[in-house]
């Protein structure tokens, strides 16, 4: 039988303010030691379903209406967002949301506060050598930092939390393409050196298909096309809206 995927969102509704709906009826399946992508135009609900998974959507008066969220096989989608962290699920947020008045080691320290003192000191370390560019600059202020390194930052600070599965909620917004290739290189380390999974949202379908193993479509909240990844990029409506072939 197919191993049962380590994330699932399971015909997942969730409406705003009690009003807007944001998702419908949307099924997405992670499996384990994947890069799935999520696809989509601003406002397709991409982000939505991001802070439906970490227990967070109360704070934007969000509610799942219907469906659920399954993370190694449990019903996840009650939890608290703490709990869900030391699940091992865990997702870097839109705009990376690093604390900028803080130093770079400070930062990571904050990404470790599910873990016990003598394990953040280690996986910091292991942060530090995943980058290099984080060592160097351990003491600096975290604002003034380039938009790729604070970004590298927020990724050192979610695998504090050491987890099974990381989402990244568009990673290369507004980064140069050298620097994008940077944090795809250290996305494919991600899964090849440590066996994570990798549930990677982007608006940026054209590299998001190169690297992932599958891919979804939302429009409008709803998964309009899904498959696996070069697959995807070979289909005609894709490049057409997505790729910005044709
Ligand atoms: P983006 O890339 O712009 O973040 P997205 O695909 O992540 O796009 P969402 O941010 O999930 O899209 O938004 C989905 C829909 O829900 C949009 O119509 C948006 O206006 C609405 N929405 C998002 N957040 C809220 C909120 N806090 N209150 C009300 N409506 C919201």
């Amino acid at each position: 039988p197919p191993q049962a995927a380590l994330l699932e969102f399971r015909n997942v509704q969730i409406v705003y303010d009690n009003a807007i709906e944001a998702v419908r009826d949307v099924s997405i399946e992670v499996p384990k030691g994947q890069i799935v992508a999520l696809l989509g135009s601003n406002g397709a609900g991409k982000s939505t379903l991001l802070k439906a998974m970490s227990g967070i959507l109360h704070t934007e008066d969000g509610s799942l209406d219907n469906g659920s969220i399954h993370f190694g096989g449990e019903d996840v989608s009650h939890l608290a967002p703490d709990t869900i962290v030391r699940r091992g699920l865990v997702q870097v947020p839109e705009g990376r949301r690093i604390f900028p008045a803080l130093t770079v080691e400070e930062n990571l320290v904050i990404g470790g506060y599910t873990t016990a003192a003598a394990v953040v000191r280690e996986r910091r370390e292991q942060a530090f050598t995943l980058f290099p560019r984080l060592a160097e600059r351990r003491h600096q202020i975290a604002g003034y930092m380039s938009g790729g390194e604070q970004q590298m930052l927020a990724i050192g600070r979610a695998l504090m939390a050491k987890p099974a599965l990381l989402a990244l909620d568009e990673p290369s917004l507004g980064l140069a393409p050298l620097i994008i290739d940077r944090i795809y290189e250290v996305i494919a380390a991600l899964r090849r050196d440590f066996a994570m999974t990798v549930l990677l949202v982007e608006q940026n379908a054209q590299r998001a298909l190169q690297i992932a193993d599958a891919g979804y479509i939302l429009e409008n909240g709803r998964v309009v096309l899904d498959g696996p990844a070069d697959k995807l990029a070979r289909n005609q409506d894709v490049q057409e809206f997505y790729l910005g072939l044709s």
